[in-house]
């Protein structure tokens, strides 16, 4: 098996993914002449002023690494294949969904259930034969990460989970790789370059490469942690990040910008800019337009940061063994309440009690999106999305103003000051802050009125309840 050892070379040993062959120059050479059939597929981006025949084979010799093979890993792999780089690995845990569709580009829907990076392997093959595909059928983790990455010139970042976020950018920094990283949830979407020129771990002269903890000291917070999944996803908003991703890695390599040395064939201080992060805002709510693409000026490398900086004791020896705990860094903190038992009510007793007669006149607020209360609700149920009621409560605790202005207006005669409310959510956390949000505001009258939460949300309300309730 080919290895190019790093500077901090592992023997971990990676059992899955083919060889990877090596062109033994790290897209420096270009000696060689090109094919008849490189010639006339890459022709139209050779003629391209600064790409030209030495551009070209940069990319033919180069070794490309995508993590993901999903709404940024597809349009980014099928760039980077038709631009002609010549070896792509592609890593990917995951099987082909029929939800993935709408956005993940590089999959068919004659190909749900297989693995994701075989489905993208043989789009890719339809687009260009002539790479080599390197597929790893399973998710990057920190054991496995440094085996896999010493074996590439540049690495994308093309995952949508923030502990491998970082788990990447710390193997990049120590195997001196330079990072594409990008990421989109919903409607909007950002990218980075990082570790550019590829700079050594200390090493703080090059203050333009800094590495992804330079940027991102701490997770982000759990609101924005959400996964594609829980908070949805806009095809062309990750495609576009995506294809932007492609466009900054061929970039790179023709430059030679990813080569760990000082001898670039492109004077080093031409290519040196103040990082920036893009952003990418898609307005759906407004009118077409305006375009909101923004370029945000980030600050270099940190002297004091925890992976690349001078006195970072980060090692790839420490991380294969567990230090630091990605998974700890980046966890959601656990909600600091359970609501007391006599707040709660599980699906199938509130649907009993209901059928019962037992809870003739009461409130049921639903805190999901609206978009999610589109789809279906219990009968009766009034939307109030938690993020409304959160600004809601907090306006009324500012400014003033009757507690109950929080609830949706209702029939003056269904509503007495101990009518009880219950509330739901998505899974059933969001309805427990509700509750306590409703509380603190006195909308419980002084414990005259119960405020009850549903527990796990319309989530258990279709495992208990209603199994044909439409689940987004
Ligand atoms: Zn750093």
């Amino acid at each position: 098996m080919t290895q190019r050892p790093g500077p901090n070379s592992v023997s971990a040993h990676v059992d899955n993914g083919e060889d990877v062959p090596d062109s033994g120059t790290s897209g420096a050479s270009v000696s060689r002449r090109l094919t008849e059939e490189e010639f006339d597929r890459y022709s139209r981006q050779m003629i391209v002023p600064g790409v030209g025949k030495d551009g070209q084979l940069r990319l033919i010799n180069s070794r490309v690494l995508i993590i993901g093979a999903g709404g940024l890993g597809c349009p980014a792999a099928q760039y980077i294949a038709g631009a002609g780089v010549g070896t792509i690995g592609i890593v990917d845990g995951d099987v082909v969904e029929v939800s993935n569709l709408h956005r993940q580009v590089g999959h068919a829907a004659s190909r749900i259930g297989m693995k994701k990076v075989d489905s993208l392997i043989t789009h890719l093959r339809g687009l260009n034969t002539l790479p080599t595909y390197v597929p790893y059928t399973f998710h990057i983790n920190p054991q496995n990460a440094a085996d896999i990455i010493s074996r590439y010139d540049l690495v994308m970042d093309c995952t949508d989970n923030p502990a491998t976020r970082y788990l990447i950018s710390d193997i990049c920094v120590l195997l001196c790789k330079p990072l594409v990283s990008a990421a989109s949830v919903q409607k909007s979407g950002q990218l980075i370059v990082l570790n550019c020129p590829p700079t050594p771990q200390g090493r703080l002269d090059r203050q333009y490469a800094p590495c992804y903890r330079c940027c991102f000291k701490k997770p982000p917070p759990p609101s924005s942690m959400l996964s594609c999944g829980e908070a949805g996803i806009m095809g062309p908003v990750v495609g576009m990040m995506g294809v932007a991703q492609a466009g900054e890695a061929i970039k790179i390599l023709i430059s030679a910008l990813h080569i760990p040395s000082q001898d670039h064939s492109i004077p080093l201080e031409r290519n040196l800019a103040q990082p920036t992060l893009l952003v990418y805002t898609y307005e759906l709510e407004n009118a077409v337009g305006p375009y909101s693409f923004r370029a945000l000026k980030m600050a270099g490398r940190k002297k004091n940061c925890f992976a690349c900086g001078e006195n970072s004791t980060l090692t790839l020896e420490g991380i294969q063994s567990g230090t630091p705990n990605y998974e700890q860094f980046c966890s959601l903190p656990s909600p600091n309440f359970t609501l007391p038992p006599d707040e709660r009510i599980t699906a199938s007793a509130y649907h009993g009690a209901r059928n019962r007669g037992e809870i003739p006149n009461h409130l049921l607020l639903d805190t999901r999106e609206k978009e999610h209360f589109s789809f279906g609700s219990i009968d009766g149920a009034v939307n109030v999305p938690f993020g409304k009621l959160l600004t809601k409560a907090a306006a009324i605790k500012r400014e003033g103003g009757a507690a109950s202005d929080i609830l949706p207006p209702v029939e003056e005669s269904d509503v007495a000051e101990d009518t009880p409310i219950f509330v739901v959510c998505r899974r059933g956390l969001d309805s427990q802050e509700a509750v306590e949000k409703l509380k603190e505001l006195g909308v419980n009258n002084g414990g005259k009125r119960r405020i009850v939460d549903i527990v796990g949300g319309m989530k258990a309300w279709k495992d208990e309840v209603d199994p044909a309730f439409p689940w987004v």
